[in-house]
């Protein structure tokens, strides 16, 4: 059985509680993982209050060459990561090893920067002649990392690696359905060097171990991904000890396919920004809003695509799309799709479970494309964490600007254009934290990533998640 990691050690739950972790793809039991309950958060939230003072007194340099040892011998082991990854989250194993390189891509990132003198402060001159002031920052102390099942190694890198760079220690709380992966990779960091207390993992449920963590006074910033309603409670929540918190929530995207757009580009495109991780990614598109004249020519494109994926398990090479995660979450996609079809919409590509005993134990959904919704179906309004796209037709761009922003979410957006004028509109005016101009999804580690309205606040990825790590300090030196 698989074990959590906290203080150097692969400890189980004191009380001895246990919870499973099946495969998505064929609802088999993978391995157990300890249930902790409040007082096991406890210790590893005390474990990272304990290492704090040493890692935090590292030397900048020092605790970069650390990172990247630790990232190294990760390297050396991403196959098996991806493994676990698949077995417990249902991705191809392709896209898992992608995962675990990222992982170990964000950690040296990190260490990189820091070791060449991020995150920086400043000198501000004063009026008196005798004094001198400078802005100085601090890392913040324990950190809290929170974290969903649909990127569980990515959305865990985004924000240890930059919080354990600047001198925080770290306690993870790994979703309750995909543990594995993060408490492997928690050991091998370990095995590579990282002190002992510097990254702990907790595993069990969010309203036990994640609201410990919340909660806690030694922990001073939690980083969140998750559900938007999630996200609020987390706020909330935080609010009571005044910590620092970052939420990365839920999203709509939007893409607006412009009459001058290079149509076979934007239906490969979005068809790989709608259907990669079966539609399970925050960024994913969600609605297309396409210009009238090239509706049917975009539609017929794209539909082509959802028809021709390759469903399988994620141990299937061959495979292109895996299985939702969940029963839950296939229930949900379908729910939104029966909503849509009862207003009047007519589904062009897939639609339902795919046929065949292979799929029979699980959760596969087609890759699905619906046309002619009305306005205020569900797939409009609300976010479809799943691989359905609705698409509209629309007159012009102040019709799609108008439409694309009609949503409570503001993570990511996209246009496809040749007119450079359109692309400044977008840019503009697109509410959200994000626009592609003829791309989506791919959120570079080299630009802050974050979300606006109800898709949280706070930022990850660039130089900018280090102002989320650090408190500023100002320092006056008078002689
Ligand atoms: P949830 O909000 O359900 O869960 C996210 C994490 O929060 C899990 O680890 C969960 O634990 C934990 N949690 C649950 N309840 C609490 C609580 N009361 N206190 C503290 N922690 C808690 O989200 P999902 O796992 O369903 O993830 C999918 C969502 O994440 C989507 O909305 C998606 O858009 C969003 N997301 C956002 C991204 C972004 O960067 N903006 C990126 C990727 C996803 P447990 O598993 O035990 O319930």
């Amino acid at each position: 059985m698989a074990q959590m990691f906290i203080n150097g050690e692969r400890v189980g739950a004191a009380r001895g509680a246990t919870m499973e972790v099946r495969n998505p793809a064929t609802g088999e039991l993978v391995d157990s993982v300890p249930r902790a309950d409040a007082e096991d958060t406890r210790r590893a939230i005390e474990a990272a209050a304990a290492a704090f003072p040493a890692w935090s007194k590292t030397a900048a340099h020092t605790r970069a060459q650390i990172l990247m040892r630790a990232s190294a011998h990760v390297r050396e082991r991403r196959d098996e990561v991806a493994r676990l990854l698949t077995s417990e989250q249902g991705k191809p194993i392709r896209d898992s090893k992608i995962e675990a390189d990222r992982f170990a891509d964000n950690i040296e990132i990190y260490a990189g920067l820091i070791a060449s003198g991020a995150p920086s402060g400043r000198h501000v001159p004063l009026p008196s002649q005798k004094a001198m002031g400078l802005v100085v920052r601090r890392p913040i102390g324990v950190v809290g990392a929170i974290v969903p099942w649909n990127f569980p190694l990515t959305l865990m890198a985004n924000k240890i690696a930059p919080a354990m760079a600047v001198g925080n220690t770290v306690v993870v709380k790994p979703a309750s359905t995909t543990p594995l992966a993060t408490l492997r990779l928690a050991e091998l960091m370990h095995a590579g060097g990282l002190p002992t207390g510097v990254l702990n993992v907790v595993t069990g449920p969010g309203s036990v171990v994640g609201e410990e963590i919340i909660r806690h006074p030694l922990v001073r910033k939690i980083g969140f991904t998750g559900e938007t309603g999630t996200g609020k409670h987390v706020a909330r929540s935080a609010a009571e000890e005044l910590k620092h918190v970052t939420l990365e929530l839920g999203g709509s995207d939007a893409a607006i396919v412009c009459d001058d757009a290079d149509l076979d580009m934007a239906a490969r495109t979005v068809a790989i920004g709608r259907f990669f991780n079966a539609g399970q990614a925050c960024l994913a598109v969600k609605r297309v809003y396409v210009f009238e004249r090239v509706a049917d020519e975009f539609i017929d494109k794209i539909a082509a695509r959802a028809k021709r994926l390759k469903l399988g398990s994620g141990t299937d090479a061959s495979a292109q799309m895996g299985p939702l995660h969940t029963a839950k979450q296939r229930a949900e996609i379908e729910s939104q799709l029966a909503d849509a079809i009862e207003r009047g919409g007519k589904v062009v590509a897939g639609g339902q479970r795919p046929a065949g005993e292979q799929f029979s134990k699980g959760y596969y959904f087609e890759p699905t494309v619906i046309v002619d919704v009305p306005e205020g179906a569900r797939v409009w309004t609300e976010e479809t964490f799943g691989p359905l796209l609705p698409i509209m037709r629309v007159k012009d761009l102040d019709e799609a600007l108008e439409r694309a922003n009609a949503s409570e979410f503001g993570l990511g957006s996209s246009i496809f254009t040749r007119d450079m004028n359109k692309a400044q509109r977008a840019i503009d005016e697109l509410e959200a934290g994000y626009t592609w101009v003829n791309a989506v999804q791919i959120a570079h580690d080299e630009l802050p990533f974050g979300g606006t309205k109800h898709s949280g606040y706070g930022k990850e990825h660039g130089t900018e998640v280090l102002d989320h790590y650090t408190e500023q300090k100002s320092v006056v030196i008078a002689s």
